[in-house]
Order: structure tokens, then C-alpha cells, then sequence
């Protein structure tokens, strides 16, 4: 390998413990005068920058080069550190050895890559409970109604596969919902998909950042994630999964590094990777995507404990707010990620988001998720008074001291309607 030593990382650097983010504790004016520190309660959206991830940028930043390109030394380093990264994410995911590891900009971009490839006439099979980014890239799906528990998702992802055309198949399903954080069951709909003959493709955009993830373990086709939700900058993403039909399918997009030799006519690159990363990639991103896995793989347990040890902080405190304040708490008993979503009886969600930000400094999500269908859904259908919900993303960055601020937001301002 050419990547020098001063682009790993350094020996001796203790793997134990709360892998630490940067920018925790920000400060930010409040309405009224002075400043707090910031409550980041949005990892779902994004997740602030682990500080291994920023030492690796800055140790990778002077062999900053062209990859896959250039015949110097610096080419060659970057070029190498490039390919790694493909192999830690390779085994952060548990993918197959043989399966492709392609780098895309995002979650969205991967299930858009992953629609491209798929022969023409598959019969896609998803769940009304999606994010847009898997709802939407399909030509063609049957689109199943949000099921109320996992195991009748189970048994409706089974009768639709198997109802399907003959002809290629794939069943698309998150690992864990970005509105209710539930862990879906996806081992078991793995094994459903593989009796009708389907594939299955998983978002994992939620579930990494929080669980590890073995493909090969639980028999999964396809994964998608994102960097920016990994604690990782934005911009790099992965679709990692069976080479197969990447293999097949036109490059996503045409031009240099896609292409083997190019005269009267193209030949492309037959391998799924360059196949599909025509243009100059985005090697930092995916160099500080690899450093959040190598990261996050080697601090499960402490990370899974704080999480935990949050969630049931705030769920058990909302919980106790709920019947005095109008707090509808979405996702109960299921297993989950730190996702808690609610909404609050009179208060449109726009403006308790503002409210937490601009008095409390507190941010939060509000809306509808990306996901509409599953958000109307839980609100209640079509004729809901609300559309949109407020969303607590916990993570690294976020404290017991967060926590409790919200709880105590939310109870003072919901006491002023009251
Ligand atoms: N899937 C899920 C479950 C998500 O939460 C998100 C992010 O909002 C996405 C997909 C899309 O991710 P990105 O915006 O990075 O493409």
C-alpha cells in the first residue's frame, strides 16, 4: 500500500468510551439576551462531526490528489487511501467480499442508483412507511399500507412478493423509521424476500449511526446509508450490495472513469465501482465517511448505553407530561433508535420548533419528515387537524442536560396554553 502511516491512524489513540463530536456545546443567543449552549437534538437530520473524523481529514488534507488518475506519489497515496475507505465500509456493513462497495452522495443518490439498476420489469415491493429517498426512485412498486406491528409487516411483505409478477423482485425497507425510530424486522423480511425469490434492499441511513449492521449475517441484498447522518461530513454515500445488476446496468453517469476506451464507440468499465463513480469522487468525504465506521465499530457498547440511557430519559419524561400538557408520544413499546417524535394538542409543530430554538437554544426537527405518507398516517389520515410533528434526534452530541431541557421547555410552554 502507499498510504503512508501518517494517514492512519496514530498508534496508541484509546478506542474506549464516547467517541467525541465537534462543535458540542456551541453557544447561541436566546431571545431575551445572551447565549447557551446548543442542544443539537437533530442528529436524525444530520449528526455533527466526530473529532477522529476531523483528525483524519486533517491528517489526509496534505496528501490531497487526484484518485485513480494521477501517476505521483501524492495520486498514488490518496488513490490508495481512496480504495481503503472502500474496504472499511465494506466490512463496517458486512458485505460479502465479492458484493460492489459504490460511493454516492447520499442515501437518496444510492436508492436512485440502485432503481437504475434494476432490470426493467422488477417489481418493487415497499412500505408506505418510508422516507421519500426509498419511496420515490421506483419506476414501478406496489406501495403496502404502514403496517401496525412488525410481525404483519412481515406477513404483508410475503403475500405482496409473492403475489408479484414473475420476473425479478425487490422488497425496499428501512432498518429503523426516521420518524419513530422502530427497528424494523429485517432479518426476517430478508428471509421472506429470499423464499419468493425477491431481493432486499434496506435503508440504513438510521440504523447505522446507532447499530451495528452485518449484511452477510442477516442475508441482505442491497444497503444504503449516508455520511452526513454517520457523523461524517455531507456529500458521501454508499450503496453496497450484489454486483450483479450494477454490473449490467448503463453507467448512472457517463463520462470519465465509467469508460474503458472510448472511440466510435464506448466500452464501459465493467467493474460496478468505476462503472458507477464517473467523475472526480469526493475523496475527503469518503475518506472522513471510513473514519466515522473504523470510528463508531470499535465504541458499540458505549454508544448503544448512552443512547439508551437518553431515550428512556426522554420518552419516560414526555410520558409524564403527556396527559397534563396534550403530548402525543408516537411508537410505543417497539425496540427503537434515539427518534422520538410527538406533538403537542393547539401548538402548530413550526412553532414549538421555534419556540425550543429561539428561548431555549434547543434544535429540533419539525415536520413531516421526508416521509408524508407514514407522518399522515400517524396523525391520524387525511381529515387530521395536524400535518406536522416536532422530532427529538439523539446521539453522540447530545447530554442528559439536553434532555432535560426540553422536558422542561416543553412543560413551561405548554403550560402557557393551558
Ligand atoms: N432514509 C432515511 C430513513 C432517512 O432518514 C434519510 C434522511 O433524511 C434518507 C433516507 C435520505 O438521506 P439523504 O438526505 O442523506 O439522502
Amino acid at each position: 500500500s502507499h498510504v503512508p502511516t501518517a494517514l492512519t491512524r496514530a498508534e496508541g489513540v484509546p478506542v474506549r468510551g464516547l467517541p467525541r463530536v465537534v462543535g458540542a456545546d456551541v453557544p447561541v443567543p436566546i431571545r431575551g439576551g445572551g447565549h447557551v449552549p446548543y442542544a443539537n437534538l437533530d442528529h436524525a437530520a444530520s449528526a455533527p462531526c466526530l473529532e477522529a473524523v476531523h483528525e483524519a481529514v486533517t491528517r489526509a488534507l496534505p496528501y490531497y490528489s487526484s484518485v485513480h488518475r494521477g501517476t505521483g506519489r501524492l495520486s498514488r497515496v490518496t488513490t490508495d487511501a481512496y480504495e481503503a475507505a472502500r474496504e472499511t465500509v465494506r466490512a463496517f456493513v458486512g458485505a460479502w467480499r465479492r458484493s460492489a462497495v459504490v460511493f454516492t452522495r447520499n442515501t437518496t443518490d444510492s436508492m436512485n442508483l440502485l432503481a437504475h439498476a434494476a432490470p426493467t420489469g422488477t417489481s418493487v415491493v415497499v412500505f408506505e412507511t418510508e422516507h421519500h429517498a426509498s419511496l420515490l426512485p421506483w419506476k414501478r412498486a406496489v406501495r403496502l399500507p404502514a403496517p401496525a406491528t412488525p410481525a404483519e409487516a412481515v406477513s404483508a411483505a410475503d403475500r405482496a412478493l409473492r403475489e408479484s409478477p414473475i420476473g425479478p423482485r425487490l422488497l425496499v425497507v428501512t432498518a429503523a423509521s426516521n420518524v419513530t425510530g422502530e427497528l424494523w424486522p429485517i432479518g426476517e423480511l430478508a428471509h421472506v424476500a429470499r423464499r419468493n425469490g425477491a431481493r432486499i434492499a434496506v435503508d440504513a441511513a438510521q440504523l447505522v449511526p446507532h447499530r451495528p449492521l452485518d449484511m452477510t449475517a442477516l442475508d441482505l441484498d442491497y444497503v444504503a446509508f449516508s455520511g452526513h447522518k454517520l457523523y461524517a461530513p455531507f456529500g458521501a454515500g454508499v450503496l453496497a450490495g450484489r454486483a450483479d445488476w450494477l454490473r449490467a446496468a448503463d453507467p448512472y453517469l457517463k463520462g470519465g472513469g465509467a469508460s474503458a476506451s472510448v472511440g466510435r464507440t464506448t466500452r464501459w468499465a465493467a467493474a460496478p465501482e468505476p462503472r458507477h463513480e464517473a467523475g472526480t469522487p469526493n475523496v475527503l468525504g469518503v475518506i472522513a465517511l471510513a473514519a466515522a465506521c473504523e470510528t463508531l465499530s470499535e465504541r458499540w457498547d458505549a454508544m448503544i448505553a448512552h443512547e439508551e440511557a437518553l431515550v428512556t430519559r426522554l420518552r419516560s419524561g414526555l410520558a409524564t407530561l403527556a396527559p397534563v400538557h396534550e403530548l402525543s408520544l408516537w411508537g410505543e413499546g417497539a425496540p427503537r433508535v434515539g427518534i422520538v417524535s410527538f406533538t403537542v394538542d393547539g401548538w402548530n409543530a413550526r412553532d414549538v420548533a421555534l419556540t425550543l430554538s429561539e428561548e431555549y437554544g434547543i434544535g429540533v426537527r419539525d415536520g413531516r419528515f421526508c416521509a408524508h405518507p407514514f407522518v399522515r398516517h400517524l396523525l391520524g389520515g387525511d381529515d387530521a387537524v395536524q400535518d406536522t410533528a416536532v422530532r427529538a434526534g439523539l446521539g453522540l452530541g447530545t447530554s442528559e442536560e439536553h434532555v432535560d431541557r426540553l422536558l422542561t421547555a416543553l412543560a413551561e410552554l405548554t403550560c402557557t396554553v393551558t
